[in-house]
């Protein structure tokens, strides 16, 4: 049990982050924490016509802010991280307690948002295109990038404020407005964080009215975003079942749209690895976050010669690895997030069982109350890739097979739909480079001799296949949340046409 009680603990951080939502609306949305199962707000939803007012005030805005010069919109995202540095305790906090995730994995969630902020500042000065050579004499070609539009951010429970940001900092920057739509388990987060940026807006003086808005709700919201012509981008990021809804839509408006889904991540662990270190990686890419990150390892192929030296390795960390309250305790796995999570958990050991495999682990672990669902994270020797092992269950399961072959193993590693994330314990330097060629792993993320989740912001985040094909975070995935356009001017007094096509009148 918590020393406190959580209502209590909620509204202190909300207040700390300047939150002046009711959280006690009678029949409003019942926000859970995982920590303990209790209710810990009652919070007003938005409606479809709230919906609709937000997408109108965002499209207002965004004629004003697509006219401040880049720079200048940079600042506001430096102010913002300059707040989120002061706010990040609280923030942190408030990761915790919905999500159930570690003190350390909500601060970790928070230094996110800040690394994002302070790498879209230093975008702000470099949203550059490129000059094109030219086939026509006294031209000039060149592409310029204009800001999009409104972009509307769905997020999912498991990290409930980086991936916003990821968006939010780079569509701010670009010029964009944004609409949050975040997951209904976890709208405090949410509000917290606009909290915070209106504390930025409010130093930054001129940024126009709704340029950051949050919408309270389940789905439909999301839907009224999705649906919206005037929205111009939806960044969707959940299951591969949301998206298989949201990517359709968008597309027959001819909006634009990023996909970040589901994922099932997978480790080959090759006969010259370190195996202490693919130990400690294995066992944080699957057991941390009790196994609700995107990139949650959840398949290890392990060479038939290194089997009998990991996998007990492996049995014993599962076996000692210690579950529960991460705000009460050190304990390194925290709860799932529902009911409904641990009973996809057991209904997957159970097929798993059925097609030959053997479970260590996987047990409710007893706690106080009722309604908290803690688990022991389950290792699952597979004789074959089959059955459950071939999609993504949200839980802490990590199935473990043999191989003999090492360009089998990369065709099995790819015969599955997620493409997020993977990764190759090898010192081979053939393996290796195999693994990150066109022949070897699918994934927008494919690592070497570290785990599969874990990113940094500097890189492209997303992947293939049922994981959406979206890019979000650093690199170049700026671009789309702006608009090219391809210009040429002519400084010369003929009139060449391309192609050398004549049309003398
Ligand atoms: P979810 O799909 O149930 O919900 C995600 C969000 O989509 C929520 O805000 C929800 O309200 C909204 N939504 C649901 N149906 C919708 C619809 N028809 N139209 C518009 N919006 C809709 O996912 P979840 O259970 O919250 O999160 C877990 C899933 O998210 C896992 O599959 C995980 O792998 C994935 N995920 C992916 C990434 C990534 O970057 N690839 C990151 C985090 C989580």
């Amino acid at each position: 049990m918590l020393s406190k009680p959580l209502p209590a603990l909620t509204a202190e951080t909300l207040e700390r982050c300047g939150v002046s939502a009711a959280l006690d609306v009678a029949g409003g949305l019942q926000v859970v924490s995982p920590l303990t199962g209790e209710i810990v707000a009652s919070l007003a939803t938005h409606s479809a016509k709230d919906a609709a007012g937000a997408i109108d005030t965002a499209a207002r805005a965004f004629r004003a802010w697509r006219l401040v010069p880049a720079p200048r919109r940079g600042e506001l995202v430096r102010l913002y991280a300059e707040e989120l540095r002061k706010a990040k305790e609280e923030l942190g906090r408030m990761v915790s307690i919905e999500a159930g995730k570690s003190p350390s994995e909500g601060l970790g969630e928070v230094q996110e948002m800040i690394d994002i902020c302070d790498f879209a500042v230093g975008l702000s000065r470099q949203l550059y295109g490129l000059t094109i050579a030219t086939e026509r004499p006294g031209h000039r070609m060149m592409e310029t990038w204009h800001p999009l539009g409104v972009v509307g951010i769905i997020t999912a429970f498991n990290f409930p404020c980086a991936p916003w940001c990821w968006n939010a900092a780079l569509a701010l920057v670009c010029g964009d407005p944004v609409i949050w739509k975040p997951s209904e388990k976890t709208p405090l987060t949410a509000l917290a964080c606009q909290a915070v940026l209106e504390r930025a807006l409010a130093r930054f003086g001129d940024a126009p009215e709704g340029l950051s808005q949050v919408l309270v709700g389940g789905p439909e919201l999301g839907e009224a975003l999705v649906d919206s012509p005037k929205v111009a981008l939806i960044s969707a990021t959940g299951s591969t079942r949301m998206g298989r809804i949201v990517g359709p839509k968008v597309a027959a408006r001819f909006g634009k749209c990023i996909l970040e889904l589901g994922g099932n991540n997978a480790g080959i662990v090759c006969p010259t690895a370190d195996m202490d270190m693919a130990l400690r990686a294995i066992a944080f890419g699957a057991m941390g976050t009790a196994g609700q990150r995107c990139t949650t390892m959840r398949r290890l192929f392990v060479h038939e010669s290194a089997y009998d030296q990991l996998v007990p390795a492996l049995r014993k960390a599962y076996a000692s690895v210690t579950v529960g309250n991460p705000l009460e305790t050190q304990a390194l796995v925290g709860p799932l997030i529902d009911k409904a999570a641990f009973e996809s958990m057991q209904a997957a050991l159970r097929e798993a069982v059925e097609l030959g495999g053997t479970v260590h682990g996987g047990q409710r672990e007893p706690v106080e109350s009722e309604a908290a669902y803690y688990v022991k994270p389950a290792l699952v020797e597979m004789p074959e890739q089959a059955g459950p092992v071939l999609r993504e269950t949200f839980a802490p399961i990590l199935y473990v097979m043999k191989y003999s072959d090492f360009d089998e193993v990369l065709e099995e590693h790819n015969a599955v739909g997620g493409g997020l994330s993977s990764s190759i314990f090898t010192t081979d330097l053939r393996e290796m480079e195999t693994f990150l060629s066109a022949r070897g792993s699918d994934c927008g993320i494919a690592n070497v001799n570290i785990g599969t989740s874990g990113a940094e912001i500097g890189g492209a985040f997303g992947g293939e296949k049922e994981t959406g094909g979206g890019r979000e975070s650093g690199s170049d995935a700026w671009r789309a949340y702006m608009r090219r356009a391809t210009n040429t001017i002519n400084y010369s007094s003929e009139l060449p046409l391309a192609q050398g096509v004549v049309f003398d009148i």
